[in-house]
């Protein structure tokens, strides 16, 4: 690489001050950000997007579910180009930099690119993906999951919020249903730089998190059924208690998870009596849990513990438990090159680093099924995220956009 090109650095104080100025767009009294996706502060910031995307030289297009792509042009246009971006909605009590650093950042490598008038061999295209968050319309992350073949964009379109509002109603009102088939603009590869929501860096002092996995989910359905009897009534040995087999299940979910630590993890979320009363044994309970591990076989191997478990309990309890296995994302692979070209980046500026997996779903975790991703993770204070004090420093977040614009550089080349 050229020697311009391998000491650049991204203007820290400018990338700093873009995230404060859209933060005004939806800014809460406690400091943090309510941009629910497709609404009118999402246009606020969108076209605030697009307009600084055109200022810095990007053709801004738009797909049919209004994912924003801002190409820069290569001087081999004959190429794909590298994508690089995250989102700009939040949850409704967010914060400023969950999705937005890594957008933001996305622009503030293209303005650095620019400045040192440094011309990619590729081009590079920023991206905004329209709902990472799924708080407003279900599922999250739905653009870059149809952007990937998941599901149909007239699925996706006729998704309602709790209003009744379809995704394309609410696309038409802020003028962002754009013309491109979801899909269409294709990316030679994506990297997504995002503050890492979990606690990991902050407590090794850690810079940069290397991601090279995604963890897998399984989601399953539950019910308990005993038997309902007369609390006074009915002698301890002869009963059918739902809720004290679901404790029972709960205990072991936990040992379980346990087992297959470090990395896997087991939450019973919500457990529901049918019809609750003091003085009735419960007969019948609704619950669900929301199982995760890096690893598809661990993901095997907890289902199985988990059935054993509700073997042992059901004969010794004399009830039944039902499971069903409702939602399976396998575990996101990052691709090994892409993940190299990360860690040799942060090698290469210096920056203190761990590999580390990602534990919560994100758009480059879609597009790692079709598109060569990867991703970079930064601190974020506490581990706090989807939360209004969600906070990051502003060197770490310089330190992911250097390692984001030299990943796209090794990955589009400079044109010489
Ligand atoms: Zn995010």
């Amino acid at each position: 690489m050229a020697e311009a090109a391998s000491n650049l650095q991204i203007d820290s104080a400018r990338l700093w001050d873009t995230i404060h100025e859209t933060a005004k767009f939806g800014a809460t009294p406690k400091g943090g950000v309510r941009r629910l996706t497709l609404g009118p502060e999402d246009k606020q910031v969108r076209d605030w997007f697009r307009n600084a995307c055109e200022a810095a030289g990007c053709e801004v297009h738009v797909d049919a579910l209004g994912s924003m792509f801002g190409l820069r042009k290569g001087r081999d246009m004959s190429k794909l180009p590298v994508g690089l971006g995250s989102h700009l909605d939040t949850q409704p009590t967010g914060g400023k930099f969950d999705g937005i650093l890594g957008t933001l950042a996305a622009l503030e490598v293209v303005r650095t690119l620019n400045d040192a008038g440094i011309e990619t061999d590729t081009p590079i295209c920023i991206v905004n993906w329209t709902n990472e968050e799924g708080s407003r319309f279900a599922p999250a992350t739905m653009a870059s999951a149809a952007y990937v073949g998941d599901y149909t964009t007239d699925d996706i379109l006729s998704r309602k919020d709790a209003a009744g509002v379809s995704v394309g109603e609410a696309l038409d009102s802020i003028g962002y249903r754009g013309e491109e088939i979801v899909g269409a603009r294709k990316l030679g590869a994506f990297v997504e730089l995002h503050i890492e929501q979990g606690p990991i860096l902050e407590a090794e002092n850690k810079t940069i998190g290397v991601v090279d996995r995604g963890q897998g989910i399984a989601w399953y359905d539950g019910r308990v059924i005993g038997f309902e009897s007369h609390a006074g009534t009915t002698p301890m040995p002869l009963r059918k208690d739902a809720l004290a087999a679901l404790a029972e299940f709960v205990l072991a979910v936990e040992r379980i998870a346990k087992a297959h630590g470090p990395n896997a993890v087991g939450t019973i979320g919500e457990a529901l009596i049918a019809a609750p009363s003091r003085n009735v044994i419960p007969g019948d309970i609704a619950f669900t849990i929301d199982i995760r591990s890096p690893s598809a076989d661990t993901l095997n191997a907890i289902d199985k513990d988990m059935r054993s478990a509700i073997a042992e309990i059901t004969a010794r309890r004399n009830v039944e438990i039902a499971l069903d296995l409702i939602w399976r994302k396998e575990p996101t692979i990052f691709n090994p090159k892409l993940v190299d070209a990360v860690e040799n980046a942060t090698k290469a500026l210096g920056y203190s680093h761990r590999r580390i997996t990602s534990g919560a779903g994100h758009d480059a975790c879609n597009l790692a099924g079709v598109v060569p991703a990867a991703m970079i993770f930064v601190p974020c204070k506490d581990g706090v995220s989807h939360n209004e004090l969600e906070d990051a420093t502003q060197s770490d977040c310089a330190a992911g956009a250097n390692i984001l614009m030299h990943t796209v550089l090794a990955l589009a080349g400079v044109a010489s």
